[in-house]
């Protein structure tokens, strides 16, 4: 194991890295533009999921990543995730082609009919015909499980210091450039979502990302319960334990691929009434509403791995579903326990290239 290690963000992938190598052994400092959890994992939906993906090794690593949430809660208990599954609606061959799918790949997927689903969930006010169950899947606070790995890590964390370049030392990456002066370091990680390719570019490094903002918002807290995760044509809904409803704005969040949100104030006002009608509950307010960038590398997949010697790199959509799994694989490929398999369809040099 290096004995120093550079992680450059603080969301919920950096986090996750601080926290298995500090496991290890290793002496690590998170450095921070903003605070922990200021952006991407700010402003998450916080849905654990491998129901959506895009190959059968995307599945893989996200169905390997809920069993690490699992191991994750052994070690740090809070925030447990919610597993509380996911209530898929879609239209009627859409919904059979996906339980095929999804069958054939070992995932648990039970059909439910409308009085089952009226039976899971009594506020809906016009429960589909049949929806698919996801049972294994949850949702987590991933803000608060941010805030949780990097306390528990035992890391350095400066916050408020954005990293400006890396010292690249004959093709060795030994260490970054802060405002505050040099940090040295065996081993460097960029965890920086949408500010790694900035970071790579001095390097002579393009890595193509894709602008995906998303809107979300939270209602006040409603006096009822909502039981699983609702993906319906309209919209993927939730609720936290204060009892707060949370919901992208964009159907399918996970796949959008709007590059902007022209007007932000309609799509609330519009998703707000949507949740109103969906529930029959006129009563529904608004708590707040924001705007995350999710990082979404060119080609729509993680990209985790080394880069250089001295230089690892993890930037991903579906970070919250994937942080305790990248967590520990690439942790324990800097250790030198060899390379993960379940990454090898992510690796940087399917992307990266040369400016
Ligand atoms: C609206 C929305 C809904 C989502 N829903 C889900 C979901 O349901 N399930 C799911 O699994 N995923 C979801 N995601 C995606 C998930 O939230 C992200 O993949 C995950 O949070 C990425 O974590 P990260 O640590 O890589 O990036 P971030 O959380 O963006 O953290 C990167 C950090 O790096 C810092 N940084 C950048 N440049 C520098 C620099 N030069 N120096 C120092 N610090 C720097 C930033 O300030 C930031 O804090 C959603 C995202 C959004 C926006």
């Amino acid at each position: 194991m290096p004995q120093t290690i550079n992680i450059i963000g603080a969301g919920v992938i950096g986090a996750s890295l601080a926290f298995h190598l500090g496991r290890a052994g290793a002496n690590v400092t998170v450095f921070e533009a903003a605070k922990p959890a200021a952006a991407a994992s700010g402003n998450s939906f916080g849905w654990i999921n491998a129901s959506f993906y895009a190959s059968p090794a995307h599945h893989r690593l996200r169905a390997a990543a809920i069993a690490a949430h699992h191991r994750l809660t052994t070690l740090l208990p809070d925030p447990a995730p919610n597993w509380q599954g996911c209530l898929w609606f879609e239209d009627d061959a859409a919904l059979d082609q996906m339980a095929a799918d999804l069958a054939a790949l070992d995932y648990p997927v039970e059909p439910l009919t409308q009085a089952q689903i009226a039976a899971a969930e009594p506020q809906l006010a016009n429960p589909p015909a049949r929806a698919l169950r996801f049972p294994s899947e949850g949702a987590t606070d991933a803000a608060a499980l941010t805030r949780a790995l990097l306390a528990a890590s035992g890391a350095r964390v400066l916050a408020g210091l954005a990293v400006k370049t890396l010292i690249n030392t004959a093709g060795q990456i030994t260490g970054l450039r802060s405002p505050i002066g040099p940090f040295l370091a065996d081993h460097t990680i960029l965890a920086a979502g949408t500010g790694t390719p900035a970071l790579l570019a001095p390097l002579g490094l393009h890595l193509p990302m894709l602008t995906r903002p998303g809107l979300i918002l939270h209602t006040d807290p409603v006096p009822w319960r909502l039981h699983h995760i609702l993906a319906t044509p309209r919209h993927e809904i939730r609720q936290d334990p204060t009892g707060r409803l949370i919901a992208p704005a964009a159907t399918n969040h996970q796949a959008d691929s709007a590059e902007t949100v022209p007007d932000p104030q309609a799509a609330t006002a519009a998703t707000l009434t949507q949740l109103r009608t969906l529930f029959a509950d006129p009563q529904i307010t608004l708590q707040s509403s924001a705007i995350g960038y999710r990082p979404v590398p060119g080609n729509g997949l993680p990209v985790v791995g080394q880069v250089l010697p001295g230089l690892s790199v993890a930037v991903m959509h579906s970070g919250v579903t994937l942080a305790p799994l990248i967590g520990e694989a690439l942790a324990a490929e800097i250790a030198g326990q060899g390379e993960a398999p379940l990454l090898a369809d992510f690796r940087p040099a399917r992307l990266l290239t040369a400016l």
